[in-house]
């Protein structure tokens, strides 16, 4: 047998078993082998080394891309002198993603503008680079699949949808009162994730005002809030819109500069 064939056979093994960064890698990785003489072992895991990089680069692009988190903002961008309300140590402790091994729930309530969405989406980014599976929706998007599901005939396909992130994130429930086929499927989806899978959810109403999201139904509404507080942080965020705040700035400068 020729070093030859050895080499043909062996791009041939890593072709067949679809490792095509270790493939590319091997000529320069053999003749880096040779000149620093390494051993067999050492060769063989700077060789799989490139392979796992690879396979776990793709699989964190693809979580990304599934993730459809709606910007970049990580919780590092999140400007605490902005917010007195949000506690550092708390988010920094929902940052280690704990939560998530019991499947606890983050409810961030409060009015528009203070951040709400950018806390739920740093979340996000921290779980899909810890290479955890996460969707993000918001109610409005998740009652328009589940009412096109249910037309099309796919309505325990698109449950499973749902059931199956680590973290799902429900942006703003409460901005658009559901119909009750809405609250509905928004029920099924809390229930069936209820202490399996946490879920970030943001919402503009205080818990004693749920019911009217629900369509005045408190019973949904009590049904799901006793699944979603059973294991939750809430974090009740009060103060000034961070969007108007700038506003406010920009408006003040141009004023003094009108003076
Ligand atoms: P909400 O979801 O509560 O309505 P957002 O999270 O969408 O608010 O925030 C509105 C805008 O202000 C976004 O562009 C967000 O990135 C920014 N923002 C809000 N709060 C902060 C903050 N404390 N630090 C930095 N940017 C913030
Ligand atoms: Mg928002």
């Amino acid at each position: 047998m020729t070093a030859g064939s050895d080499y043909q056979r062996l791009r041939a093994h890593l072709g067949f078993l679809r490792m095509t960064a270790a493939a590319e890698a091997l000529p320069g990785l053999l003749d880096e082998a040779a000149k620093a003489k390494l051993s067999n072992q050492a060769f063989l895991e700077r060789l799989l080394a490139v392979e796992v990089d690879s396979v776990d680069e793709r699989r964190r692009a693809a979580l990304g891309r599934f993730a459809s988190l709606p910007s970049p903002f990580t919780l590092a961008d999140f400007d605490y002198s902005a917010q007195p309300s949000v506690d550092p140590k708390l988010i920094a402790e929902l940052g280690t993603l704990r939560f998530m091994e019991d499947a606890t729930n983050v409810l961030l309530i409060g009015p528009p503008g203070v951040g709400k969405t950018m806390l739920a989406v740093g979340l996000g980014h921290a779980a899909v680079a810890a290479g955890m599976r996460t969707y993000y929706t918001t109610a409005a998007d998740l009652a328009a699949r589940c009412h096109r599901a249910a037309l099309e005939g796919r309505w325990a396909t698109t449950m499973r949808f749902y059931a199956g992130p680590r973290l799902l994130i429900i942006d703003e429930v409460g901005y658009l009162p559901l119909p009750a086929e809405a609250a509905a499927a928004l029920f099924q989806v809390v229930s069936q994730r209820y202490l399996k899978g946490s879920i970030a959810l943001t919402t503009n109403l205080g818990i004693a005002s749920w019911g009217k999201v629900f369509n005045d139904d408190p019973m949904v509404a009590g049904a799901m809030l006793d699944r979603l507080l059973h294991r939750s942080v809430v974090l009740n965020i009060d103060g000034d819109s961070y969007r108007m705040r700038s506003h406010r700035a920009r408006a003040e400068t141009t004023r003094k500069a009108l003076r």
